[in-house]
């Protein structure tokens, strides 16, 4: 074996990668191998398309505009049971496979837990043996690269594809054309029918790469189809010849922008018309793939619901049921009604956010000016839907106003949550609480008129990266506590809650948590020149920068423990190291000053000896996959404290938790479900209810309450704002403490108190030693129902109507 995958290297390094051994840098050997374990991979996908076809099984589509998908290496090796063999072969080679594994970039095509959890799907679902597709863009910059800069984030481009990827295959025979603007043209057929034609303005082409994803035991492997833009006629000769050469290539520019780069913002729409050409191009590329796929096999498309399901991730591809109607109106020539039936019984809809702000909506002006086709189906759908509605509730006409698809307030909008939800038989929430607020809030008067549709899908996360690849060391005694079947059968795990009690055990979990949280430290060391003891408690907050997700409220409280420890400093205090880590959108203005807040309280408390090593603060530059991967096996206390009601369901709480982390949190998203697995002690409760925050809300009750009541928050505000971390430019944090003194729409201040009072039963709690660890072992044991196997396996039996033997 071990030879065997030696001499696979070896042919790739020379007859591929064009080098010689002797002369190999770090990513040629990262290439030599990807691309030997590729071939590997690549057997079991033609095999598995081939059984797919020939047995008649369903496939599941799933369309989303993001896949944060990370690094590859370890992944595939592991999921081939062929890391061992790789590791070895590569020592024989005299070659570390660490530094080998470390020369693959990123593949940052996403932003957040959106785009993350569409990476663990696809690594499930090939697990799972469903034999599935994900559809998204092939980004040429993904999520941009983040450099902190005397405190400040500054963004670069991101370029993992300057150099190819060895993973993908680019299909040169799937390339579909994609329309844009032009006009419809209306005819009436000889038998009286009205038929349209859309004649785009504009058209480009969608060209597919594959990308193979890897079941655990190479189960299954499936494609990641991701497209690129390329103009139809790349140069205009014309223009060349007579020496215009921007001109010349000024269509080649237009069209390849659509692939370009990724909207680095989450939870907040950018609104963009080059956003919308990003959805439907990737939407009518995926549909035009799939139906043609679908009828070279089946001949006839009325057969589409029973041989695919299509998941639409957020309201991204929504413009898909728009276009799935007119393909198979205006393209395959069937009736209205029957072309509905297929649509609705395809597709599903998973809503990841209920912030108003973050609902997608299209002027229709833009609309119009690009999918004039696809606006009057919109109408067409939108109108028997309102019939529908008015039928079923007559006394209601504000009703017709919350269900419909066209917003009329203020500059009418088309709303893509609407035309996903009436689109789809099945639409769904990503936890127990969000899924109930769908149905009490957003979507109240749609489940009125649709009453079966919502149903819940808690999150989840993939096993094999988070716990199995990033943490061998816990795994390692997961195997022999609960036996080896623990890498096959997460619900083992809980296995070791019996053993919880058990010293020896306890001591086992402590020295991998300290070799991890070392490794952590040495991180910390190179990247941001602060040196932190691993024994002290790893407090880590690591997620996209945004106000619900308060990492405004861990400042504050940061800010007043130091204060705390100043004022007496010989009490009895628990050593932290507070960890952050965080993109924010670039134009997300609070967001950056909320950054630099937190480096520049990091300056002040890092220096002043009077705190020794009583308290370190780190914010990590360019948080991704990688850096997770090392962060979250090294944390102690997990910070999952957003606004109740506002994180639709979070799965950086998964991973931490699984990998031994208390949290320390509101009860909100998939935090309410940890604490229904692993128990109320075991867990750090604070803050404001759902129903709580929403009494505030409906009331007006703003801050002044909360800042009256609580001189310790009155104190912390004032030094923020009144320049103590911010010598250089006493005014920095004005605006942004005056907006908590203000509205505080996240409830930062109401929160405050008893998230501090929280952070002291932490300290409590981490000084008694070994009832810390038990906890964490409990944590470990009740974890194993967020395997994103398990959520896979409800989407396939409730939605997809998929077979699966888990
Ligand atoms: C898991 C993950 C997220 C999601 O984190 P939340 O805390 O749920 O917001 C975001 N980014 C990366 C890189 C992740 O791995």
């Amino acid at each position: 074996m071990v030879s065997e995958a030696k001499s696979a290297i070896i042919s790739k390094m020379t007859l591929s990668v064009g080098k010689d051994p002797a002369f190999a840098t770090d990513y040629d050997w990262f290439l030599a191998c990807a691309l030997a374990a590729r071939d590997r991979a690549t057997l079991r996908f033609l095999e598995g398309k081939r059984v797919t076809a020939s047995d008649g099984k369903k496939r599941v589509y799933y369309l989303s505009l993001e896949f944060l998908i990370g690094r590859q290496l370890t992944d595939v090796l592991s999921n081939l049971s062929l890391l061992d063999v790789f590791r070895a072969a590569l020592e024989d080679l005299g070659v570390d496979y660490e530094r080998v594994r470390s020369a693959e970039p990123d593949a940052a095509l996403g932003n957040g837990g959106l785009g993350r959890l569409a990476a663990c799907f696809m690594e499930s679902m090939a697990t799972l043996g469903i034999p599935a597709y994900g559809y998204g863009i092939r980004y040429d910059h993904g999520l941009f690269r983040q450099v902190i800069y005397d405190g400040w984030q500054e963004e670069y481009p991101e370029d993992w594809l300057s150099f190819g990827t060895p993973w993908e295959f680019l299909r040169t025979d799937v390339v579909f054309n994609v329309g844009f603007g032009g006009s419809v043209e209306t005819y009436v057929t000889p038998a009286g029918i009205t038929r349209y034609t859309w004649h785009p303005g504009e058209v480009v082409h969608a060209v597919s790469y594959d990308t193979p994803m890897v079941g655990w035991r190479g189960r299954s492997v499936n494609p990641l189809r991701l497209w690129s833009a390329r103009a139809v006629d790349p140069l205009r000769l014309e223009l060349f010849n007579r020496g215009d050469f921007a001109g010349a290539s000024s269509d080649q520019a237009r069209a390849e922008a659509i692939s370009k780069f990724l909207y680095p913002s989450d939870e907040t729409p950018s609104g963009q018309e080059l956003r919308l050409r990003q959805e439907y191009f990737f939407v009518s590329a995926s549909l035009q793939d799939l139906l043609s796929r679908h009828r070279r096999i089946y001949g006839d498309l009325h057969s589409l619901p029973e041989r695919a399901a299509i998941q639409l991730n957020d309201t991204h591809p929504a413009v898909a049921i728009a276009e799935m109607m007119r393909l198979l109106l205006d393209e395959h020539g069937l009736p209205w009604n029957e072309a509905w039936a297929i649509t609705s019984a395809t597709f599903s809809y998973t809503n990841h956010t209920l912030l108003p702000e973050a609902l997608e909506t299209w002027p229709l002006a833009v609309f119009e000016r690009l999918l004039p086709r696809h606006l009057q189906i919109i109408y067409f759908i939108n109108n028997l839907h309102l019939e529908a509605a008015k039928k079923a509730f007559p006394e209601e006409p504000e009703l017709l106003r919350s269900v419909s698809i066209i917003d009329e307030r203020d500059g009418r909008k088309v709303r893509m949550g609407q035309l996903a939800f009436v689109g789809s038989h099945a639409i769904n929430g990503v936890s127990a609480l969000h899924t109930d607020l769908m149905r009490k809030t957003t979507f109240r008067d749609l489940n009125r008129i649709y009453p079966d549709r919502i149903q819940n899908k808690t999150n989840g996360i993939t096993f094999r990266r988070w716990l199995h690849q990033s943490n061998p060391g816990l795994t390692a005694i997961l195997k022999e506590v609960c036996g080896a079947e623990v890498v096959d059968n997460p619900e083992v795990i809980e296995r070791l809650a019996a053993h919880a009690g058990d010293s020896a055990l306890q001591d086992r979990i402590r020295a991998v948590k300290l070799a991890n949280k070392t490794a952590l430290a040495k991180v910390i060391a190179e990247r941001t020149g602060v040196r932190v003891d691993p024994a002290a408690l790893f407090d880590v907050q690591i997620k996209r920068m945004h106000e619900y997700k308060r990492q405004l409220l861990n400042l504050l409280e940061t800010a007043a423990l130091y204060d705390a420890i100043r004022a007496n400093p010989d009490a009895d205090w628990t050593p932290r190291v507070k960890i952050m880590a965080g993109k924010a959108a670039a134009s997300y203005v609070n967001a950056k000053f909320i950054i630099k807040l937190a480096n520049d309280i990091a300056q002040v408390v890092n220096n002043d000896p009077a705190v020794r090593d009583l308290l370190k603060v780190v914010f990590l530059p360019n948080y991704n996959v990688s850096l997770a991967e090392v962060i979250i096996p090294a944390a102690d206390l997990s910070e999952q404290i957003s606004t109740a009601g506002m994180e639709a369901s979070g799965t950086g709480n998964m991973k931490l938790a699984l990998n031994g982390a208390l949290t320390i949190g509101t009860l909100d998203g998939a935090n309410i479900e940890i604490r229904d697995n692993v128990g109320n002690d075991n867990i750090f409760i604070f803050g404001l209810t759902t129903d709580e925050v929403s009494y505030r809300r409906e009331r007006g009750i703003t801050a002044g309450q909360a800042i009256a009541a609580s001189p310790m928050l009155a104190g912390v505000l004032n030094a923020v704002s009144g320049g103590r971390f911010s010598p250089d430019d006493p005014g920095r944090f004005v605006q942004l403490i005056d907006g908590l003194r203000g509205a505080d729409r996240y409830m930062v201040t109401d929160d405050f108190d008893s998230y501090y009072a929280a952070q002291r039963r932490v300290d409590a709690c981490w000084n008694s030693g070994e009832p810390w660890t038990r906890s964490a072992i409990i944590n470990i044991a009740n974890m194993a129902w967020f395997s994103s196997d398990r959520t896979i396996a409800e989407y396939a039996r409730e939605i997809w109507n998929v077979p699966v033997d888990l």
